[in-house]
């Protein structure tokens, strides 16, 4: 991990995966039809302008969950086990790993998030569908240079884990539904 800073630039022997969560404004209960935010829409707009735009675009997947009903934590789950996900998530680090052991160059990535520059334009191009939605949402959504290589990475990763050769349109889209933009754009 490399911070830099005007007069020093610090190289540290870390990997680091950033998970933070938050609440959608300063009293939690901003889409809780039960409780309410009695100060919304401005609770949730200054409770989240205090993260600035640069923090968020470095954050690849924004997911909003909903409250948990209490009833609900005694019943069954109903999604897939995290044992079937895992065993998917497997599979697509392999995929990953002999895609960079067949690429030469000196220093290989291990993984989709350490590819970059011509490496990230080389595994995650999209179809001509997903090229085309990537252009429109560019300019739409306003995304920085960094944003769009996410983007790439992300749509990347997602065809992995579906098991697609190619990026296409749909990987594209999906990976934009996770982009969150800063409030007031
Ligand atoms: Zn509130």
């Amino acid at each position: 991990m490399s911070v830099a800073r005007a007069n020093h630039h610090v190289t540290y022997p870390a990997r680091v995966q950033l998970v933070a969560a938050m609440n959608p404004c300063r009293c939690g209960h901003l889409d809780d039809p039960a409780l309410g935010c009695g100060r919304a829409p401005k609770c949730a707009l200054d409770y989240q302008a205090r993260l600035s735009g640069p923090l968020l675009d470095r954050i690849d997947l924004h997911v909003e969950v909903a409250a948990v009903n209490p009833l609900d934590l005694a019943r069954a789950p109903t999604g897939e086990p995290s044992a079937a996900v895992a065993g998917r998530v497997a599979a697509a680090r392999q995929v990953q790993t002999a895609r960079f052991a067949a690429i030469g160059g000196e220093i290989k990535p291990t993984c989709n998030a350490e590819a970059d520059g011509e490496l990230l334009d080389t595994i995650a191009s999209p179809d001509a569908a997903g090229l085309a939605l990537m252009t429109e949402a560019t300019a739409r959504l306003r995304l920085s240079a960094r944003g769009y290589h996410r983007v790439l990475r992300v749509a990347r990763t997602i065809a992995d884990l579906a098991g697609a050769g190619g990026v296409t349109r749909a990987h594209i889209a999906e990976a934009l539904s996770y982009r969150r933009l800063a409030p007031g754009r």
